[in-house]
């Protein structure tokens, strides 16, 4: 397929308003590229069509700045021409493809008008193959002199374009192709083009994230070539994601719920393979880096090996058959306490002197879900199968409870809120974010944000409590007040706002304790807060005059016998101290009963 032909057909596509038209496009335009010996040039247009140049699984890029691009189309055009002119150009039309199509760099007037248009693509030849191996070469260009050597290449590309093919082009080499294709448009399309059902390529491009290579095996191999597909380790998928939900309505929904710990920490796919992996693009050539043991990437599929040895240590060290883990990547301080997300993310973003950022802030992986072990594929598997054998993976010897097990994020399964309450709470304790619900059947859905993982919803309301007791902690905290007793006023929602006017603690009633989301150092300063108001002390128990408002987050006001208001805040937590409240500020029974309705 001629280049100047694929150009001709996104410019239809780009004018195209409805979405089934637009899909029946890209069909044709497959259909098209498959043409003859058309199986790479399928691959290819595959790709172009959303803009990529290589398969989504890698991050890797053509590598050259916006001003090389600039250069090269600047050179095309003529000697008159700057990248200066090429950029006040831009920022007129605001779009890179309307700026190189405004140009004449001579296609109009056919092939060869020019001579000697520089390198491959820039002769006689300019299907999409040709500019593909063009782009490929100037992607791996590397070290002294590469830069000028991308800028010649590019030009060689520019060189006698039409307008068109300048316009898609330019954007595809600065990743801005945007002609309205999306990635669901082009798996129907597979499946329109190559008369293969479009659930077939929806899983064959989950496992192998490259739309690029489904289109070529469907069109070589038809359905049962797409359900040959497999995962591939070292090549990453898309991680499935979470939405907002609560316990309550999880219980409801599944009866039992998978609960996990909800780490701080940032999300990482380790791929292992204790004797070497080698993932190849069809090409083998393109993408032939990827020969070391283990990789691990980030949540945008990014290499991040080089910058998180000790997770590369981990897998050496303990892993011993060839694996895809999906987990997170936590920081923890030198007591063992958890560090905030954005130390991570600095240990992510590290390039050089590795070394040393780690010995300031150490790293190490919890793995939730086990997507691959030993040649098998657990994508289709159970969350609670695929747990089990993340456990076998991760398990150093057969005795070892899953609580002992290193780098193992625990599951468990109950239809029980208490123990749900209870899981939440240790987990806010021990400084992680909450918990995770999962529904215990559920199957891995790559890229999808699905409700089948459900993050705890942020707080929508929140209740202005009078602190009326505490209790000593233990251990490290036996010097710190904690576990929070908390009241409302009793009677209406009338605030009494006489001068001088305190509230009893007769006048109010409990409501709850809060014990958690408090950091130490947070602990410290309450309990500074609160001393001087302590009134009287029973072993841990203390009663506190009422003084002090906390602001309290919650999921659920329920009817509870524990409590003298008559009800108990599920899932209490701190949100602050509300120092510019006083005790008769504070929230009412009536309003818990208001809230509750
Ligand atoms: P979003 O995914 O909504 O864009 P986010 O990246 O901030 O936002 P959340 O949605 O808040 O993340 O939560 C999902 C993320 O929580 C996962 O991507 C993962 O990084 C992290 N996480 C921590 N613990 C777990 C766990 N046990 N199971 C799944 N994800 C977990």
């Amino acid at each position: 397929m001629e280049f100047a032909t694929f150009a001709d057909r996104a410019a239809a596509i780009e004018a195209e308003p409805a979405d089934l038209e637009i899909v029946a496009h890209v069909a044709t335009l497959l259909e098209d590229a498959a043409d003859g010996d058309g199986s790479r040039t399928v691959e290819i247009v595959a790709r172009y069509v959303q803009g990529r140049i290589f398969p989504a699984w890698t991050s890797r890029t053509l590598d050259v700045g916006p001003s090389a691009c600039y250069e090269a189309i600047a050179r095309a055009a003529g000697t008159n021409v700057s990248p200066d002119d090429v950029e006040e150009r831009l920022a007129e039309r605001g779009e890179i493809g309307d700026v190189a199509a405004s140009y004449d760099f001579g296609g109009q007037r056919g092939l060869g008008a020019f001579g000697g248009g520089g390198d491959a693509a820039g002769g006689e030849d300019r299907t999409v193959l040709a500019v593909d191996e063009t782009l490929r070469e100037l992607a791996a260009a590397e070290g002294a002199g590469s830069q000028d050597r991308k800028v010649d290449l590019l030009f060689g590309l520019f060189n006698r374009c039409s307008s068109d093919e300048a316009r898609y082009l330019a954007r595809l080499v600065l990743a801005e192709m945007r002609i309205g294709v999306g990635e669901g448009t082009v798996r129907d399309a597979i499946g329109e083009a190559f008369d293969v059902p479009v659930e077939d390529v929806e899983r064959a491009l989950q496992v192998s994230n490259d739309y690029g290579e489904v289109a070529r095996v469907a069109r070589e191999d038809g359905r049962e070539g797409l359900d040959a597909m497999t995962l591939a380790v070292g090549r990453p998928i898309q991680a499935m994601l979470a939405q907002t939900g609560t316990v309550t309505g999880a219980l409801e929904d599944w009866d039992v719920a998978g609960v996990e710990r909800k780490y701080d920490g940032a999300r990482v796919q380790l791929h292992h393979d204790p004797i070497g992996v080698a993932v190849e693009d069809a090409d083998a050539t393109a993408v032939g880096e990827s020969t070391a043991e283990t990789r691990v990437f980030s949540r945008n599929m990014e290499d991040v090996t080089d910058a998180l040895p000790e997770i590369v240590e981990f897998a050496d060290d303990r892993l011993e058959e060839p694996v895809i883990l999906d987990g997170e990547v936590v920081a923890i301080a030198d007591d063992g306490e958890p560090l905030p997300f954005q130390e991570v993310l600095k240990r992510f973003r590290r390039k050089h002197d590795v070394a040393k950022a780690r010995e300031d802030v150490a790293v190490r992986p919890v793995f939730f879900d086990c997507l691959h072990a030993d040649g098998e594929d657990l994508l289709e598997e159970p969350l609670a199968t695929r747990h089990d054998r993340l456990e076998r993976v991760l398990r150093e010897d057969p005795e070892q409870e899953p609580a002992q097990i290193e780098g193992l994020s625990l599951l468990w399964r109950t239809d029980d809120p208490d123990e749900i309450e209870r899981i939440d709470a240790e987990a806010l304790e021990a400084g992680h974010e909450g918990i995770m619900l999962k529904a215990p059947d559920s199957t891995y859905s790559p890229g999808r944000r699905g409700k089948h993982w459900r993050k705890r919803k942020p707080d929508v309301e929140t209740l202005d409590c009078v602190v009326t007791g505490a209790e000593w902690g233990e251990g490290r905290r036996a010097t710190f007040l904690g576990t929070f007793e908390l009241s409302v006023r009793a009677g209406d929602s009338e605030k009494r706002r006489s001068a001088g006017s305190a509230v009893e603690p007769q006048n109010l009633e409990t409501v709850g304790k809060v014990a958690t989301g408090i950091t130490d150092e947070k602990l410290a300063e309450l309990t500074e807060l609160l001393e001087p108001h302590v009134a009287s002390e029973d072993g841990k128990r203390v009663e506190l005059e009422p003084a002090v408002v906390f602001e309290v987050g919650y999921e659920e006001i329920q009817s509870s016998p524990t409590y003298s208001s008559g009800y108990a805040l599920r899932f209490p937590r701190f949100v602050g101290v509300r120092s510019d409240k006083d005790p008769d500020d504070a929230d009412t029974v009536a309003r818990l009963e208001r809230l509750r309705e």
